[in-house]
């Protein structure tokens, strides 16, 4: 699969078990809390997705959230609102599945 794609499951699952590293930074080197299990799409909160430093532009990183949703490896939205994203079954079961 995809080495984008198994990192932000990697990093999904990691949210949903609270096990997301400190390093999770901003830009300015704040460290992001993580609280709910679920990432928001909207920049301004501290859990926005965006902010996980995927390496990826905004526009490149949405695309990619869209191709996920549509395999259901993650569930959520993305019209603007909080978004919710979340690693499905069907996405820890790709991420654990033998390549
Ligand atoms: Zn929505």
């Amino acid at each position: 699969m995809n080495a984008d794609i198994m990192s932000v499951l990697q990093f999904l699952y990691k949210l949903r078990n609270s096990e997301v590293e400190s390093s999770y930074t901003e830009a300015n080197g704040i460290v992001v809390t993580w609280n709910p299990p679920w990432a928001t799409t909207n920049e301004n909160y501290n859990h926005s997705i965006y902010k996980a430093n995927f390496g990826l532009s905004k526009k490149a990183f949405r695309r990619l959230l869209k191709s996920m949703l549509k395999a259901e490896l993650v569930s959520g939205c993305l019209c603007g609102c909080r978004g919710d994203i979340e690693i499905t079954q069907k996405g820890i079961n790709a991420l654990f599945a033998k390549e």
